[in-house]
Order: structure tokens, then sequence, then C-alpha cells
């Protein structure tokens, strides 16, 4: 009798250490929104109580590898995503999280219901050269969208980026993102960034830390840059006065790498931003601080 007693006694004490060794939860969780507004960017993040490698995403075609960070007893990998109010119509996308964990390869797959939002029209006066440029601009514009495209699609592993961003500038907005646009009475594409009011010479701040992957003066952009944040991300300042920086130039979170002006398609001074994630031109508002 008191053998059997000290055998349960045991088998308690037994099952306590294994329960006390078991983790929160028993696997690699997905943590992303079901619904999303289109145009608006999202967080999704991948925590596990395990050590994860190789976590790889899928996002409407675009493959991204994410780094891995270890916080509060979790491994995490994190991506904001998002669609391009110029390019996405509202639906079911599939998100497809790959990763390595306890010696295998597994696959997680979430839906993401994109909803349809309206963005106000907006009609804008400009001098006719800048709707229709002048045929001997066109071999400029196209490489310059040339060396854009490839800016903006450009996708790195390292993760410079942060949420939430610095303001690039404190003004108000004067025009939000996904505007339908209506140049001289003709429709154009919808507005892909956010145009804050910044006097001539205002300080532009790197909304996150990052590496200036291409800087210029476009035809429509005006005075450019463009910084990688890493995983795809990446944020572009318009119309400046003048340009801070370098290309492959290392820049910090608030750094100045610039100041506004009304360089290229601009009717008054002011800043464009545009954020891009997997080359998505989205709503950075939801993003700031
Ligand atoms: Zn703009």
């Amino acid at each position: 009798m008191i053998k059997q007693l000290r055998v349960i006694k045991l088998t308690w004490i037994v099952l306590l250490i294994l329960l006390l060794h078991i983790p929160a939860t028993w696997a690699a969780e997905l943590k992303c929104t079901y619904d999303a507004n289109l145009g608006e960017p999202f967080l999704m993040r991948l925590v596990s109580p395990y050590a994860l490698s190789d976590v790889t995403i899928t996002w409407l075609n675009r493959q991204v590898p994410l780094k891995v960070i270890y916080t509060n007893n979790r491994h995490e990998a994190w991506m904001l995503l998002g669609t391009d109010v110029r390019e996405v119509k509202p639906g079911i996308y599939e998100l497809i999280v790959k990763y390595y964990e306890r010696e295998r390869y597994w696959t997680l797959k979430h839906n993401v219901n994109v909803k349809s939002k309206s963005y106000p029209t907006q009609e804008l006066r400009l001098p006719q050269a800048m709707v229709t440029p002048p045929k001997e601009t066109l071999k400029r514009i196209q490489e310059e969208a040339k060396l854009v495209a490839n800016a903006i699609n450009t996708i790195t592993n390292e993760r410079y980026w942060k949420v939430p961003l610095t303001r690039p500038v404190n003004g108000v907005i004067t025009s939000q993102y996904g505007l339908k646009r209506i140049y001289n009475g003709n429709p154009g594409s919808p507005h892909r960034g956010v145009d804050f009011r910044a006097a001539m010479g205002t300080p532009v701040h790197c909304v996150a830390s990052g590496v200036v992957i291409l800087v210029g003066d476009h035809y429509f952009g005006g005075k450019s840059i463009y910084v990688d944040h890493g995983n795809g991300i990446i944020s572009c300042y318009m119309h400046l006065s003048n340009i801070g920086v370098k290309e492959a130039q290392y820049v910090e979170k608030g750094e100045i790498i610039g100041h506004s002006g009304q360089t290229g398609r601009a009717t008054g001074p002011h800043l464009h931003f545009g954020l891009y994630l997997l080359g998505h031109a989205v709503d950075p508002m939801p993003l700031f601080q």
C-alpha cells in the first residue's frame, strides 16, 4: 500500500515536471489580420517557442526571406504587408509562410480578405507639359521609370525597418494616399503616396533606418531619394530642393536626408512621401508614431 502511494506520488511529480517544460504555445503561430482595407498596410508575425530559421513568406506572387529575432523568450519573424490601390482588386489573397523548426520544414497558409475602400477624387491643374510630356522627354521618363521600378522592387534580407515609423516632416497632409486624380480634366493614376505641407527648405527625415538605393532628379518626382529598409520595404521622398545623401549610404531612423522643395511635377512646395512593400505602394499613415 505504501509502495503504491509512493508510485502515485512519483508519477505526479514527473507529470508536474513535464508540464512545466511545455512551452506556452505548442508550435509556431501566425499572427495576422483576416481583414484588410485596400491600400492599408498590416503587420504579420510568426511567433514560436522553438528556434525558427529559413523563414520565407509569399504574398501577391512575391517572395521574401525574413530575419528571426529572439525576444521575450520567443523566436519571432515580422513583416509588413499591404496592397496597392492601383494594382490590386478587393478579394481573398493567400499569405504563405514557410519555415524550419524542430528539424523539419513547415508551411502555414492564411487568407486575407482585402476589402474595397473608396478614396476621394482630386482635380488638379498643371502645366500641359507635365500632363502630356513633350516627345523629347519620353526617353528620359522611361529610363527614370525603370530606375524607380528597380528601386521599389528591391528585396534585401537585412531588417533595418521598425514600426512605428518617424514622420518625414511635421506638416499637415494636403493629399492623402489613394486619391483618384484628374489632371486638367483627364483621369490619371491614383495618388500612391502622401503629400505633406512643407515650406521650401524644410528638413526631411528618414522614416526608418536603411540604405539609400537611388537618388536622382526625375521628370515627375523631381529631386528624389529612395531608401531600402530591408525585406522589400522601401520609402521615397520627392520634389526635394536638395538631396543630402548618396547612393549606398546607410541612414539612421530620423536622420535628415534632404530638404523639401518643388522640383518635378509639383504645384507648390510639398513633400511627396511614398512607402512600398514588395513593390506595392501602400498608405503609410497607419504606421506613423
Ligand atoms: Zn504626391
